[in-house]
């Protein structure tokens, strides 16, 4: 599994703002005799920080714009389609699309009409004035009139033997993506708050048994939501219970065998065949370095204005799983990247209006 938003550098001590640009062009460097690489700085109209769904499409749309968008890559270029197999639900593909495979393609496509990606991940931002200012963990600087923020979210995992080896081919951490491969299936879906409710609910109308498993007697989730999930025939509970294990089959395609489940009264081992296991244990938006730049939910997300991507801080949007804690899909958050790029242009276009632009 590739490290998440919690795994990135925090904001460091020093103010960004405090600190002079470096030139443009790499000056010579004390230490270049020890091949150091010196720090440059990037000036740009528009930053994209993200390079999933809503960085490549607002990278497209912005460069098609003639806004010449830098993109941020980030640890995980791409985004989170590249930890999946099969995508079936992204419009325009009749047969199932390999996630990474989706992701070069729109990558290829972003470089082709002119945006240009870096291999970076910004660890500090400064919103405070205008040109915007981020820093990378190379050091490089980034200066912008407009930053779109599309770093996304990780889907937390339970870090049990078998679970990445067999993400994408039986484990899954969203029953609207994959959900339909189980079609008559049996499933288990781990966690006790909204998420796994809501996920086991829609797993329910698919699988042939929906099997949820929580640490704990009771569910978190609004009640609501649980008088519904217990009004399913398919659906049974195994309380007080821990997944230990995603066990393989012995195929040579990797798939889902069973679960090793744990009872956490009696101290019990067991097996539990299942087709498939959903991981419903919530998600951590990758916000940490933008924490007291823009506002934010108590949860990370975030928050922009109804119908827009435009954040706290005018010239910064949000798009994708960053800003979206709802719908979490690949084609919500290339729309909302093209929103962003949208809200961007109208932004800068306004800004030279009135003269405000950065030389
Ligand atoms: C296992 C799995 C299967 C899925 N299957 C489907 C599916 O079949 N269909 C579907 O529609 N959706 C699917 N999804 C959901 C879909 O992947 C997400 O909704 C979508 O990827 C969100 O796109 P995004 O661009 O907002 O963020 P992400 O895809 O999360 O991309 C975030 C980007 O930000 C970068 N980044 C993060 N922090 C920084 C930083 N500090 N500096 C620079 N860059 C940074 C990352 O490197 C990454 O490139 C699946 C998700 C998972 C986990």
């Amino acid at each position: 599994m590739a490290a998440g938003a919690s795994d990135l550098p925090r904001r460091g001590d020093r103010s960004l703002a405090a600190e002079p640009a470096a030139p443009n062009n790499r000056a010579p460097h004390p230490d270049s005799e020890l091949d150091m690489p010196v720090p440059t700085t990037h000036r740009t109209q528009l930053l994209i920080i993200g390079a999933g769904p809503a960085g490549y499409t607002a990278a497209i749309y912005a460069a098609r714009a003639g806004l010449a968008p830098l993109v941020v890559a980030g640890l995980r270029p791409g985004g989170q389609l590249t930890i999946t197999t099969d995508v079936e639900n992204y419009p325009g593909f009749a047969q199932a699309v390999q996630g990474p495979w989706l992701m070069e393609q729109m990558r290829a496509q972003a470089e082709h009409v002119g945006a240009r990606i870096i291999q970076d991940v910004v660890i500090a931002a400064d919103f405070s004035t205008r040109p915007f200012r981020c820093r990378g963990d190379s050091g490089d600087e980034f200066l912008a009139d407009a930053v779109v923020i599309a770093t996304g979210a990780e889907a937390r995992w339970l870090g049990i033997p078998g679970e990445r080896e067999l993400a994408g081919f039986g484990v899954s951490a969203c029953a609207t993506c994959d959900g339909f491969f189980f079609r008559g299936r049996r499933v288990a879906v781990v966690g006790g708050g909204n998420s796994a409710t809501e996920e086991a609910l829609y797993l329910s109308n698919l699988a042939a048994e929906v099997i949820l498993i929580h640490r704990r007697d009771s569910l978190r989730s609004e009640k609501i939501l649980q008088q519904r999930l217990f009004a399913r025939p398919n659906v049974r509970f195994l309380w007080n219970t821990v997944v230990e294990a995603a066990l393989p089959d012995a195929s040579p395609r990797p798939s889902l065998r069973a679960l090793r489940l744990r009872d956490l009264r009696s101290g019990a081992v067991s097996e539990l065949p299942v087709d498939g296991l959903f991981v419903a244990i919530g998600h951590d938006p990758a916000t940490a370095v933008f924490r007291g730049q823009v506002a934010m939910d108590q949860a990370g997300y975030i928050l922009v204005e109804p119908g827009s991507t435009r954040t706290s801080v005018p010239g910064v949007f949000a798009a994708g799983d960053v800003a979206d804690k709802i719908y979490r899909q690949a084609v919500t958050a290339a729309g909302t990247g093209c929103m962003a790029a949208l809200d961007a242009e109208r932004f800068l276009a306004a800004s030279r209006f009135a003269g405000q632009e950065a030389a």
